[in-house]
């Protein structure tokens, strides 16, 4: 089932694409699965929850975190995390740069920008992006490096709407984009994309999508 899921998946996405499979409240035996076909990069949203997994699992598997963090659970992770996903504040990168730098390790990080009309207290409005990677403190940092930006569209069937916060979020790349790159800042990922909304997401530019329930079944609870 996971296997046929994943196949028929992949193959409707472009190859640039990378596919991030969801893995949150699912089981090793089925992230297995997956890994059996090839998948190897793997989001997780709960950073107890990711470091067991990784403890037990193939070594080989990128593992992603695009949940909301706590700056507290960070050192937990700070030596096998593949890419945080969801970074939305200085303080948030001040604390990943001190722990990956214990690892003596530089960890890849996309800025999560609020692009959701609808309430949401994660993400930074565009302009705190600005005025973030301009400050001094970011500049000082040696052990992160900004990749890309990533954005969750607001939950609901209006499409048009959905389209137009993706296409928001695509044209602030681009702008950020056009930035001279330096030794932590240097893009080339665009985080959007879930199993409701992913096809609009390629449509507008996404480069990586994030996608459980579309593979795994859907979850037995909100996570
Ligand atoms: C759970 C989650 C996803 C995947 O959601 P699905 O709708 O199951 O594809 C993607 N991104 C984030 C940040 C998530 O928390």
């Amino acid at each position: 089932m996971i296997k046929n899921q994943l196949k028929i998946l992949k193959e409707s996405i472009p190859d640039e694409v990378t596919l991030v499979a969801v893995s949150k409240t699912k089981p090793n035996t089925a992230i297995l699965e997956a890994y059996e076909v090839g998948q190897r990069d793997f989001g997780e949203n709960k950073v107890q929850e990711m470091v067991a997994k990784y403890e037990v699992l193939p070594k080989d598997i990128k593992w992603h975190m695009i949940g909301h963090l706590q700056r507290n659970k960070i050192k937990y992770m700070a030596h096998f995390v593949h890419l945080i996903h969801a970074v939305d504040s200085l303080k948030l990168l001040l604390e990943i740069d001190k722990q990956a730098k214990k690892h003596q390790r530089i960890i890849n990080c996309l800025l999560q920008i609020r692009i959701a009309q609808e309430d949401t207290k994660f993400g930074l409005p565009m302009t705190e992006i600005t005025n973030l990677l301009a400050s001094d403190e970011f500049k000082q940092l040696e052990h992160i490096q900004i990749v890309g930006l990533m954005g969750m569209a607001s939950f609901t069937d209006d499409f048009d709407q959905v389209r137009k916060e993706f296409k928001a979020l695509k044209e602030f790349y681009t702008t950020l984009d056009k930035l001279p790159a330096t030794n932590n800042f240097k893009l080339d990922t665009i985080s959007m994309g879930m199993s409701g909304d992913y096809k609009i997401a390629i449509e507008e530019g996404s480069s990586m999508i994030r996608v459980g329930s579309a593979i795994f079944g859907v979850r037995n609870y909100i996570a």
